[in-house]
Formats: C-alpha cells, sequence, structure tokens
C-alpha cells in the first residue's frame, strides 16, 4: 500500500491532548485480544487506549535492521506498532552475530530481512512488515519515506543517512535519528522546519568515519530501545520528545549530556521548510 508522497501523517510530528490534527484520520479500534496484550501499556499516565489506537494506525520506516535498527524494531513491534517498513540488504554474515539480535547463526548466509521479518512476526503476529531487501538508496528512498508516517535512521554511512534525510525533509516526515560508536550513542529528534535535520548538524561527513567500527550488542540495544521511545513519544503524544537536543550518552561511564541543536538557515535539505511537519 504506498502512501502519496503529499500525505499527512495521521498525526503531528508532536500530538498534544486535544490537537485537533491529531486524529484528523480516524484512529482503528482496538480489538478485546490487543486490550489485553497492550494492557500495562495503556495504563501508563498520559498515554491510554487512544494511544494505542495511534501506534496500531502508524508506518515507521526503519532504514536497517542491524543492531541497532533491529532493537528499534523489536520495542516498536512489541509496542504494537501496526505497520514497519524495514530496509536492509544483503545475507547475515557471521560478524553480524555480536549485536544484530533479530538474526541468529542458522541463518548466516541467509537474508537479513526475511530473518527479521520472520522474528518480529513472532514477537507480534499482528505486526505488518514491508520487508524490503535493499538499503536505502537514491532510487528507493522517495517511495519508502512516502509510505511511513515516521523515520528512523539506523544506517552506518553517511552517504545513506543523507539521502534518508533529504528525502524525509522533502515528505516533512519525522526522523528519529540514532547512532553508536564503540561505547557511545547520539540521539535525536527531527521536526523538519522546526529543529536542525542530520545534514544542520553535520554538514559534511566525518573524513574518518569507516564502514566497520568497534561496538557492543549491548550499546546498540540501548540506542535502539531509547530511539524506539522516541518513535513512541512521536506516535502516541507522550512529551516531552527528544527535540531541539541532541543526546550523547557515554555508556562506559554511564554519562549523559543533552547538547542543543540549532537550524542552518541555508542547509540544503531543511533550509527551505518554513513551518511544521504536517504543512506539507
Ligand atoms: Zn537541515
Amino acid at each position: 500500500m504506498n502512501r502519496p508522497a503529499t500525505h499527512a501523517p495521521p498525526f503531528p510530528a508532536r500530538v498534544t491532548p486535544g490537537d485537533p490534527r491529531a486524529d484528523a484520520e480516524p484512529l482503528p479500534e482496538l480489538t478485546e485480544a490487543e486490550r489485553d496484550t497492550y494492557g500495562w501499556q495503556i495504563e501508563i499516565a498520559g498515554f491510554g487506549e487512544n494511544a494505542q489506537r495511534r501506534l496500531k494506525g502508524a508506518s515507521v520506516l526503519i532504514s536497517r535492521v542491524g543492531g541497532l535498527g533491529g532493537a528499534v524494531a523489536q520495542y516498536l513491534a512489541a509496542a504494537g506498532v501496526g505497520r514497519l517498513i524495514l530496509a536492509h540488504a544483503g545475507p547475515i554474515q557471521p560478524s553480524d552475530l555480536n549485536r544484530q539480535t533479530l538474526m541468529t547463526h542458522a541463518g548466516l548466509g541467509h537474508s537479513r530481512i526475511a530473518s527479521a521479518s520472520r522474528r518480529l512476526k513472532e514477537l507480534n503476529p499482528h505486526l505488518e512488515v514491508v520487508a524490503v531487501p535493499e538499503n536505502v538508496t537514491p532510487t528507493n528512498v522517495e517511495a519508502l519515506v512516502a509510505q511511513s508516517d515516521i523515520v528512523v535512521d539506523a544506517a552506518p554511512l553517511f552517504t545513506e543517512r543523507y539521502t534518508l534525510n533529504r528525502a524525509a525533509m522533502a515528505a516533512r516526515r519525522p526522523v528519529v535519528e540514532c547512532a553508536v560508536y564503540d561505547l557511545e550513542l547520539h540521539l535525536t529528534t527531527v521536526q523538519p522546519g522546526l529543529t536542525a535535520c542530520l545534514r544542520c548538524l553535520y554538514p559534511e561527513p566525518s573524513s574518518t568515519w569507516q564502514r566497520r567500527f568497534p561496538i557492543l550488542g549491548a550499546v546498540s540495544g540501548v540506542a535502539g530501545t531509547l530511539a524506539a521511545l522516541e518513535v513512541i513519544k512521536l506516535v502516541t503524544g507522550l512529551e516531552p520528545p527528544l527535540t531541539h537536543q541532541l543526546l550523547v550518552g557515554d555508556l562506559r561511564t554511564l554519562s549523559w549530556r543533552k547538547l542543543r541543536t540549532h537550524r542552518l538557515a541555508d542547509c540544503p535539505d531543511c533550509g527551505m521548510i518554513q513551518s511544521g511537519c504536517s504543512a506539507p
């Protein structure tokens, strides 16, 4: 099911209780089985059944479902997000298995995206998965973003991240940006036209960045879990999301910093956007 590129999300990037845009599209009803499954989170203050219905009606694109994106996907599937669009190419390799918990030793040599899709469906059989056996490219990115309400960027390479950022800004889709290196994580939530985008934060790719980098699976898991929480906040309206700030976590010392982010007026990706993401 492709949505047109101009489709406005069924909720603005920041849903506030009572915001008339929040329920612009009818929310899906919950079944009794879903009320049972999600009862513990429905009881969270500020959550309630409408938040669960928003999750059920949401489509989230995740660029790469390795150590980082795989953790995002697992917790979004468990939380009851209705539809995940997953983009990841290639077969499972032995070196994936220290961190990519949607992959298995039994699946070595077989499709990563097939393994991720199967394991997520085992976790939540009601989840709809759009499994794309490709990484994000200039060719496929527009169609992928158009199908989503929110985008999660968990790709390892700047070129891929820039491609996704440009398309998400053009389509006015919020992006949860997450990254890991060694025992450090970075996380921020981008609202097109309101906050700094990836290109504002990193106008040029790091010259020292390599495809292979030191990483521990537990660090990817912490970062992915936090990124999933950001998506859940955006969808449900739980406040506050991590906007206008870059969270930097040093998991070696368990110390956290929040750095203020700033838009670049001449940003090639978001500089032309004058208002919020709900007005394409
Ligand atoms: Zn920007």
